[in-house]
């Protein structure tokens, strides 16, 4: 048996037609074009691209993309009053910081600034608490565009075992969030867990974003479970290059899981279309007006 490859750039590339067509008919109907500000603050190289990404996608949409790049030396209080500005500006539909920021800086501190209805990444306090008690939220990109790709895969996801490897705020405390809200039973699995491959020999739906390249064998994937691979790894290759690998040996898992998200071309694609896809939200929100489903 070989898994069915998740195509997450193609579904990307329709969440982001989707896009298009809401932030058309905004334009055309109320006069309103949706704007995403992107923050970026030193010059991590890997962000740099990522930014470079986000405002190209944003753009290609018809949003307005406005980009902020500030030397690392920028205080602390300098970036708090550029995002008080950017609440205040009406033009501006959804703020992202991009993560990390120079060791100088309390990240809690400055994306807790932003207005959160404008925090398109859904990092702030108010919004981790409105997801953590199932209320309307702006949801964190990442793992909303793992649960579309798990819905687009399987309708209902009631009632399947579903674990999580990774804990963080960002990936894998939301993740968890999102399937518990579509009733999975729920497992966040951890550097600290006892048994990982028997925890994860139970998944029906495993969810890996530890960071760690090809971490999980196939010999840890119970047969026709749905694996999505949120991991981004660079590793060299022979010719002194490097790829992207991600937290699962894909060439194992694929023999054994009934569906499975390749490292790129899966997870990473829906990111950005579902920060374009928040931004849209934002802007409705906003606006009283309702929004896309
Ligand atoms: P973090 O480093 O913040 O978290 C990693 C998690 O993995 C931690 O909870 C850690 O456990 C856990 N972990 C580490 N080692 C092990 C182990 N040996 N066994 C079990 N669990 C372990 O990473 P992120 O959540 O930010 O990112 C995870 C991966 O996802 C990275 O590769 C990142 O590049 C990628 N990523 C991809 C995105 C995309 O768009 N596709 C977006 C964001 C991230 P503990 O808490 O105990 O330390």
């Amino acid at each position: 048996m070989t898994a069915q490859i998740i195509d997450g750039k193609a579904f990307a590339a329709s969440v982001r037609e989707k896009v298009a067509g809401h932030v058309a008919r905004l334009v055309e109907e109320h006069g309103l074009t949706p704007g995403l500000a992107v923050v970026l603050v030193g010059e991590d190289p890997a962000s740099q691209v990522y930014v470079r990404n986000k405002g190209k996608q944003t753009r290609e949409v018809g949003m307005l993309s406005v980009e902020h790049r500030l030397p690392d030396t920028t205080s602390e209080g300098d970036l708090l009053e550029l995002i008080e500005a950017l609440n205040n500006d009406p033009m501006i539909h959804g703020i992202l910081v991009q993560l990390p920021l120079p060791e100088h800086m309390n990240s809690d501190l400055v994306i807790n600034a932003i207005d959160p209805a404008k925090d398109v990444d859904g990092f702030h306090i108010s919004n981790v608490g409105l997801l953590g008690t199932g209320q309307k939220s702006m949801v964190p990109c990442t793992p909303l565009g793992c649960l579309m790709m798990l819905r687009e895969h399987h309708g209902s996801l009631s009632g399947l075992n579903a674990v999580v490897v990774g804990r963080s705020n960002i990936v894998g405390k939301p993740m968890a969030q999102l399937l518990l809200g579509d009733s999975c039973t729920v497992t966040i699995a951890h550097s600290r867990t006892r048994d990982l491959a028997g925890v994860c020999r139970g998944a029906d739906i495993l969810v890996a974003a530890v960071g760690r390249p090809k971490m999980i064998p196939g010999g840890w994937v119970k047969t026709g479970a749905t694996v999505i691979d949120v991991g981004i790894n660079r590793i060299p290759k022979e010719d002194g290059k490097s790829r992207l690998v991600g937290d699962v040996d894909f060439d194992s898992a694929v023999k054994v899981a009934g569906a499975i998200t390749p490292v790129p071309g899966g997870v990473g694609p829906m990111t950005i279309a579902c920060l374009l896809a928040n931004t849209v939200t934002a802007c409705c929100r906003a606006n009283g007006l309702p929004e896309p489903e």
